[in-house]
Parts: C-alpha cells; structure tokens; sequence
C-alpha cells in the first residue's frame, strides 16, 4: 500500500499520479512494472447542470402561467372584468424575476437588482391602484423599503462572489451592521408615513445585538488563531 508524499491520501497500485494533488507518484520498487492497467474508467461525463437548471427553471416559468389564466379565467366570469387577477400577474412577476430568471438568463447582478426591484414596485402599484388607497404608503412606505431592501440584498450578493476578497468575518459584520440599519430605516420610513418624525424605537431592539455581534466578529477576526481555527472547521 502506497501513499501520496504531498497530501498523504492512500493509492491504488497503478496510480502514475496522486488523484487528488496530482503528484506524480515514484515507487522505487515498481519501477520494472509495464503500465498498469487504471482500475478507473478512462472516459468520464461531465454533466453540465447549468443547462439542467435552465431547463427546469424554463418549465416552471411555463407552469406558473397555468394558475394566472385560470385566476384570469374566474375572475372574467365573476366580475366581467379584469380587476384582482392583475395581483396574480404581479406576484408571479416577483415570483419569476426573483427566483426563475437567475436560473434561466445570466448578466450582471446589479441588473438582476433592478430587475427584481422593478417587478416588487410593479406589484406595490398594482395593489395601490386596484386598491385605491391614496399615493402616500407607495412612496413613503413601499418604495423606499423595496429600494433599500434591492441596495443591501444586491451588496450581499456582491459579498458572496468568490472573488471578493473581504474576510469572511468582516463580511458577516458588514452584513449584521447593514441588517440593523435596514430595519431603522424601516423603522423612520413607518413614522414618517405616521407624519410623526420620530426617534427610532423598537428598531434599536434590533439595532443594538446586531452591532453588538457585529463587533465581537471584527474582534475575532483580529486574532489570527481564532480565524485559523473558523477557517478550517467551516471549510472558508
Ligand atoms: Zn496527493
């Protein structure tokens, strides 16, 4: 039984190179043997899944327009007009620029942001509208939490690319100080809506643990065995 010299995983007797490292692996007393014979198969598939997941998410796509002519269909027949089934239309917009579109088209994330912001508006002007409520809650409220949301949500996406080169640790601050942050906006965007600008309130509860975990994290990541430590249990 042999062993490879770089990464110590075990060998196959016929194994010219390590398969893991690649190694190329010299056994003083094999020398004299002919080429072995690989106990592996010389041709391997390389299934390719994004082609898969397109695919899928192309049928899906298809599927979701089964219940929007049907909610179409019951809302003709019932009202004589189109009026509530345009929600429908809308949440499957959400629905398919959120989750689908990824899967089927790609191009940069900052277009999927807008997209996806686009759609969430698209949906709050229809509830406005077939709701008749006044103009107020969609700019104060609605838009603004949507755009905000669309800002941290596309940041985070930028934070997760493998060629981000941020510290996993200082990630997770950036992330835990922007979560707490989005909800005090929140929190001002609702009492701004109440014509009240006030100081925030129950969103400090929320505000003050995120910065407190914000900050151990950046204390850690300062200790250079600790990290070490995160690195290879979580695999970063
Ligand atoms: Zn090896």
């Amino acid at each position: 039984m042999s062993y490879c010299v770089n990464c110590g995983v075990e060998l196959q007797k016929s194994e010219p190179r390590c398969p893991l490292c690649g190694t190329e692996v010299i056994n003083p007393n094999e020398l004299k043997e002919e080429k072995p014979i690989r106990p592996y198969p010389a041709h391997v598939e390389h299934l390719d899944k994004n082609i898969d997941r397109r695919y899928i998410a192309s049928f899906v796509s298809l599927l979701l327009l089964i219940p929007l002519f049907t909610a179409m269909l019951a809302n003709i027949l019932v009202s004589k007009q189109l009026t509530w089934s345009y929600l429908v239309l809308g949440g499957e917009l959400v629905l398919f620029t959120v989750f689908l579109l990824p899967m089927i088209a790609r191009m940069p994330k900052i277009l999927y942001a807008v997209i996806d912001a686009s759609a969430v508006s698209v949906l709050l002007l229809l509830i406005r509208v077939l709701t008749q409520s006044s103009w107020r809650w969609f700019l104060l409220l609605g838009l603004p939490i949507t755009l905000l949301t669309t800002v941290m949500c596309w940041f985070f996406a930028m934070m997760t690319l493998p060629k981000c080169k941020i510290p996993v640790l200082i990630r997770f601050t950036f992330a835990l100080t922007c979560i707490g942050l989005l909800v005090v906006a929140i929190d001002f965007f609702i009492s701004l809506y109440k014509n009240a600008i006030a100081w925030p309130t129950w969103s400090l509860y929320v505000l003050f643990p995120c910065l407190v975990l914000a900050s151990s994290l950046l204390i850690l990541n300062r200790r250079a065995r600790v990290k070490e430590e995160l690195k290879k249990r979580f695999y970063f």
